[in-house]
């Protein structure tokens, strides 16, 4: 088992200031943090797992401690592959709460050598999701200070607004 890594898996709908920041901050702590992109055939994706890949390694320009995955299947059994031993999470607002807490306490019943970890918000961030600055990108609206300029770059141009 690797402690020096986490595993920080997510949709990454797309990466948002929200996830750099958990994604930095961890960096902090652990050696290195793999970004897992989970591949759930989910149709209300906007971008492809291969989109969100390719923006989150231009994004990390090619920092050695940071790894770009995808994974499908259990959460779990992926964390298991790798030999590590951490999830890191994101806990936003209380509404993140109960969702976490179910979520952490099956991982733990299916494996329980697999620890979840969660990093609170900063504050700056504590109102942004990915879904919400779709939604606003989708209406025209100012998204510059919500994610990195290469996203918001890609989300005007997937509303066709350039
Ligand atoms: P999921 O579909 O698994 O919720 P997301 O891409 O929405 O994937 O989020 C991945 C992780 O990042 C989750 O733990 C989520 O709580 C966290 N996260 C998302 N946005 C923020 C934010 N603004 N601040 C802190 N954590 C966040």
């Amino acid at each position: 088992m690797n402690r020096h890594i986490a595993i920080y898996p997510g949709s990454f709908d797309p990466m948002t200031n929200g996830h750099m920041d958990i994604i930095s901050r961890g960096l902090d702590i652990f050696d290195t943090v793999v970004v897992a992109v989970a591949n759930n055939n989910e149709k209300s994706a906007l971008f492809s797992v291969e989109e969100r890949i390719d923006m989150i390694n231009r994004l990390i320009a090619s920092n050695p401690r940071i790894l770009v995955e995808t994974f499908s299947g259990l959460l779990v059994d992926y964390v298991v592959r790798k030999e590590a031993r951490v999830i890191l999470r994101g806990l936003r607002a209380v509404t993140d709460f109960e969702f976490e807490f179910q979520l952490a306490q099956m991982n733990r019943t299916v494996c329980p050598q697999v620890e979840t970890l969660f990093m609170m918000t900063s504050p700056e961030c504590a109102y942004l999701s990915s879904s919400i600055v779709k939604e606003v990108g989708r209406l025209k609206g100012d998204i510059s200070k919500f994610v990195p300029t290469l996203v918001a770059d890609k989300l005007m141009e997937k509303f066709g607004h350039r």
